[in-house]
């Protein structure tokens, strides 16, 4: 009944180790960021995370996954996971039994900590996941992940499990898999060494507060339309100086909650002028 988790990724340490490897190992041979993430639908898993430079840091060990299927744990001759729901209605509840069962699986082996490995249900009543969450969730040993299906999980396991609830919006999609992909893949890309260049993340969308300035590539005219001049003029201080006054110029247009917080922090005054 209770199949081993599928492991996607290795955490074995190649034949061919680099003398940067061999730097690195202790760090890896300690554990790497796992995701276990329960799902009526493994197959589902990796998914886009096996692509590009999640699916690569994936294959070197960076990171593991693990599935673990609700299905192999439900009830009877049809394995049934769920049940009408208690009070009437539409739709069908999964059972905390099954899920459970399947938990307790998943957790065997994990610190029973939530600081250092949370447990969070896909819910579009949950906390909107923010960047900050993505930074949490790559600085613990791991996660487990609940993606719910139909009308979503009996409330009893999340109670029983202190089970965090985190949403990706205020939208419903139709089961947890996407939004938990979209979760793992915003944390690894945090872990060290997973983006070739680490720079990237500390001055993208959210890392200050602020949405990322417009980006530009050759060619340097296209369809009529110039790169703006500062951009090619070399000018590092002046182009930082650009790039951020962009970035106040479009977080206060499109994002005013954001605006008002960042501008809270840096004693500045929501209204007042611009340095554009
Ligand atoms: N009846 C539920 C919605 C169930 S949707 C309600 O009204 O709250 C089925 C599953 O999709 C959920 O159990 C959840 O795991 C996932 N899901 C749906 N919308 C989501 C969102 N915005 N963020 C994260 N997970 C979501």
């Amino acid at each position: 009944m209770t199949d081993k988790p599928r492991s996607h990724g290795r955490l074995s340490i190649s034949a061919s180790l680099t003398p940067r490897d061999l730097m690195d190992a202790p760090a890896r041979l300690k554990g790497a960021w796992t995701a276990k993430v329960v799902t009526l639908f493994p197959e589902a898993f990796p998914g886009v995370l096996g692509l590009s430079l999640t699916g690569k840091a994936l294959e070197e060990g960076l990171w593991s996954l693990e599935t673990v299927d609700l299905r192999t744990f439900g009830k009877g001759k049809h394995k049934n996971v769920d049940d009408t729901p208690a009070g009437g209605g539409a739709g069908m509840v999964l059972r905390p039994d099954v899920m459970g069962a399947a938990l307790d699986q998943a957790q065997a082996g994990t610190p029973s900590d939530r600081a250092r490995w949370p447990v969070i249900y896909l819910s579009p009543r949950g906390r909107p996941f923010t960047q900050e969450t993505a930074k949490r969730l790559s600085q613990a040993d791991g996660v487990t992940l609940i993606c719910g299906r139909f009308e979503g999980l009996d409330e009893r396991v999340l109670e029983e499990y202190a089970v965090e609830e985190v949403s990706l919006g205020d939208f419903v999609l139709t089961g947890g898999e996407i939004a938990a992909q979209a979760l793992i893949d915003s944390a690894v890309r945090l872990i060290p060494r997973v983006l070739g260049n680490q720079v990237s993340t500390e001055d993208e969308s959210f890392s200050d507060g602020l949405l990322e300035h417009p980006q530009y590539t050759r060619p340097a005219v296209w369809k009529g339309r110039a790169i703006p001049d500062i951009l090619l003029s070399g000018h590092h201080a002046k182009i930082a100086d650009w790039r951020r006054a962009m970035a106040e110029r479009l977080t206060k247009e499109r994002r005013p909650d954001l605006w008002r917080a960042y501008c809270e922090r840096h004693g500045r005054d929501p209204d007042g002028d611009q340095e554009l």
